[in-house]
């Protein structure tokens, strides 16, 4: 079945996530859905890659949440009959003392200018293995963390036996995120020297091989987002994969450090965008960490309208995204309002649909979707009711909210909770709502459909963000604090608009109070006032943001300076 990919090299993807589509729940968040754009973008410049990631049969969750916004998670199986097709390879490997069989099923991604590129999803769900051991490829993030090593065995260990069963010839391996490090590992084992040919006391292990084969891109500067295993836990699960000496010196004295493992074991290493590369940098010191700023992909993030306005206009910038540098010149005001007004019909009609609020499509509209987590503070808008009020008296607006906090994390729940007291608290001044289970498709409404795309995270912790890069390529400006991409994308009034400085560190009081001043004198006044400055604005955003930001650059960084060395 795969025939039609295996009979040339490829670039294989690991990925503990992708976001292929919405239907399949092969995602969090974020890291996904960069995967997922990732072999879109491969796709559409017929770049040969594989992908790797789990089956996650019962999804990450489903977002309930009652009146109050307390979230409660539920399993969200989805239709893989519907989807993909079963493979008839399978590999095994020991975990935990138990031989554990590894199938996969496959998912041709199909790209809307013809390319293609094959997904293998593995799934221990097999008669054959222990009922505890079918159950380890069910849910992404789920269980505890020896569940999670079983599932960063399966995807780094079974991942690279299962290409190799299937008649896969890999040119390279790219480990998104540190979840997949064990690929390496694993090719240290098919790389080793045997013991007849070591001299005494040499390790048999050639690292330097395995280095040239591997990419490695970190995507968090948050410590607990790398993954640590205690070694004890290590060998009970995996036993000796390779010698323990060895393992230590690659991952860590004290426990398995995921990221460390992957840093050594890679020669190309980067992070996503130039400030967290910086970070990254200092936080591992001795490692040259490369910067590729994230990008998007074109096509998936644009709406209908604008879709047809750039194919009408911009010819070829689906292929071409830098085309869109011409848009403050090529589209006409007319057009851009109304393809915006289109897309922001729809929203308000999603909205209607799932919360029973009736917006307003002539008062701007904020967006802030996100995961619902501390550092990227959601309730920095809401910090002070009666100045928000206050403002919107004088200039109307509406707020639409939506994201999901990780089933563990208790502060991120509270945070939803809170963000629904104030919406109530706000009735009636300014129209609120959130909006449950964030996903690609509710995500692709929101980017499009809102006026202003609003990110408040704690500097330095957004690594990236790509949802504001989304929402550039819908004519959507940003309004945001100077983190991640936005250090790079932000052009004051021309492309959005700056929250404060620059400057590290938590300066919640002063941050509010900038994003307060920002939307009162600045914002909301050129929205109501000014709307061929507005416009300019919006026209800006794809010229200088979308043309740049997207994940076809990414992809041909990747390809000509970490695939091709
Ligand atoms: C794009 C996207 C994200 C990531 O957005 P950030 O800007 O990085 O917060 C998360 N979830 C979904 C569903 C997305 O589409």
């Amino acid at each position: 079945m795969l025939d039609d990919f295996t009979h040339e090299p490829r670039i294989a993807y690991f990925s503990m996530e992708i976001a292929l589509r919405s239907e399949m729940h092969t995602y969090s968040g974020g890291l996904g859905v960069l995967a997922g754009d990732t072999l879109r973008s491969a796709a559409d410049l017929e770049l040969p890659m594989v992908a790797v990631t789990l089956i996650s049969r019962e999804g990450y969750f489903r977002q309930r949440l009652d009146d109050q916004g307390r979230q409660a998670e539920e399993p969200d199986p989805w239709a893989l009959q519907d989807w993909v097709q079963p493979l008839d390879a399978k590999v095994a490997l020991t975990i935990g003392g138990r031989r554990v069989w590894v199938t996969g099923w496959q998912y041709i991604l199909q790209g809307h200018m013809g390319g293609r590129q094959p997904v293998i999803l593995l799934d221990t769900d097999l008669e054959e293995n222990a009922p505890e051991d079918r159950s380890i490829t069910h849910r992404l993030y789920g269980g505890d963390i020896a569940y999670r090593f079983k599932q960063e065995m399966v995807l780094g260990i079974g991942g690279v036996r299962l290409l190799q069963a299937l008649g896969f010839e890999i040119l390279h391996y790219h480990m998104n995120e540190g979840h997949s490090a064990l690929l390496a590992v694993e090719l240290l084992r098919r790389y080793a020297y045997p013991a007849e040919d070591l001299r005494p006391g040499e390790s048999p292990y050639d690292v330097p091989r395995v280095r040239d084969v591997c990419s490695f891109t970190t995507h968090t500067p948050v410590e607990a987002g790398h993954d640590r295993f205690a070694y004890d836990l290590v060998q009970q699960i995996a036993g000796t994969l390779i010698d323990l000496g060895a393992l230590k010196r690659l991952a860590g004295d004290d426990v398995l450090n995921m990221t460390r493992l992957a840093l050594n074991l890679s020669e190309y290493v980067n992070g996503v965008a130039k400030r967290h590369a910086e970070v990254s940098q200092k936080m591992f010191p001795g490692y040259r960490v490369h910067a590729v700023t994230n990008g998007v992909h074109p096509f998936t993030w644009t709406s209908e309208p604008f879709r047809k306005l750039y194919d009408a206009h911009l010819s070829g910038w689906c292929h071409e995204p830098e085309l869109l540098i011409r848009a403050d010149c090529c589209l006409s005001d007319d057009a851009v309002w109304g393809a915006h007004c289109q897309a922001k019909q729809t929203l308000i009609e999603r909205v209607r649909t799932l919360t029973g609020v009736a917006l307003n499509v002539e008062q701007p509209m904020l967006g802030f979707a996100r995961r619902m987590t501390a550092y990227k503070r959601p309730d920095l808008l809401f910090s002070d009711l009666e100045r928000l009020r206050a403002i919107a008296r004088e200039q109307p607006f509406q707020i639409v909210l939506a994201g999901k906090a990780h089933p563990h994390d208790d502060g991120g729940k509270a945070l939803i909770e809170r963000l629904h007291t104030h919406a109530r608290a706000l009735a009636g001044v300014v129209p609120t709502v959130f909006l449950p289970g964030y996903d690609m498709g509710l995500a692709q409404c929101l980017v499009a459909g809102v006026d202003v795309w609003l990110n408040t995270p704690l500097r330095p912790l957004e690594a990236s963000g790509t949802s504001g890069m989304k929402a550039a390529f819908n004519g959507v400006p940003n309004l945001s604090v100077l983190d991640g991409w936005w250090i790079e994308g932000c052009i004051e009034g021309v492309t959005g608009w700056a929250v404060g400085d620059s400057q590290m560190g938590d300066s919640g009081g002063a941050d509010a109070d900038a994003l307060y001043r920002k939307l009162a004198e600045v914002v909301l006044p050129l929205y109501h006032r000014n709307r061929p400055g507005w416009i300019a604005v919006m026209k800006g955003a794809i010229a200088k943001n979308a043309a740049f930001f997207n994940s076809h650059r990414m992809m041909r960084r990747y390809a000509t300076e970490a695939y091709i060395r």
